[in-house]
């Protein structure tokens, strides 16, 4: 990628402008100023390029290639229900705080006697998706797309308690994928 230089002609001995990091593509000799990341597994790990080949990059990627329609769908659910500020533990909406007290694990003050827990849970999270063990992690996928469409706000006019049961359905699928990772 050319760049103007005018301030090479007025200042001819100015030293080269040193990079904190290159442009990450071969060959380039440009400074990478802009994050890329390094792969949709790894969306918080970046590699830099230069401005020509960040455009390069966005232009072949493609975050979905290789996900069946459904998976998309569910993706894009997750991402813009999960990813909220709100479910910061302790201060999230009312189902996300319930699960948790029962365990007694964010109270304040003195040791409380050990509780006898209910389920465990993944028997919770199980639960929250209307499902029972044993069942196959393909089967909890396939219920989680199924809840993730039904509750959508665009199937549902965006009915608040909608929008609420599916943050908890994602909190919970989220928890039975790490377990099943
Ligand atoms: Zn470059």
């Amino acid at each position: 990628m050319a760049r103007p230089t005018p301030d090479a002609v007025n200042e001819p001995f100015r030293r080269p402008r040193e990079f904190e990091r290159g442009c990450a593509e071969p060959g380039c000799a440009e400074e990478g100023l802009y994050p890329a990341p390094l792969s949709r597994d790894r969306l918080r790990e970046y590699k830099w390029y230069c401005l020509e080949h960040i455009r390069a990059f966005n232009k072949a990627w493609d975050f979905f290639a290789g996900m069946k329609e459904d998976e998309i769908e569910a993706q894009r659910r997750f991402d813009t229900v999960w990813n909220r500020p709100s479910w910061r533990v302790g201060t999230g909406p009312k189902g996300f705080d319930d699960i948790h007290d029962d365990f007694g694990f964010f109270r304040d003050g003195e040791a409380e006697p050990p509780r006898q827990r209910p389920q465990t849970e993944e028997e919770r999270a199980l639960a929250e998706l209307e499902l029972q063990q044993p069942v196959a992690f393909e089967e909890i996928k396939a219920r989680y797309i199924e809840l993730v469409k039904r509750l959508h706000p665009d199937a549902n006019g965006g009915n608040p308690e909608n929008e609420e049961r599916l943050k908890r359905i994602n909190e919970a699928y989220a928890r039975l994928r790490s377990l099943h990772a």
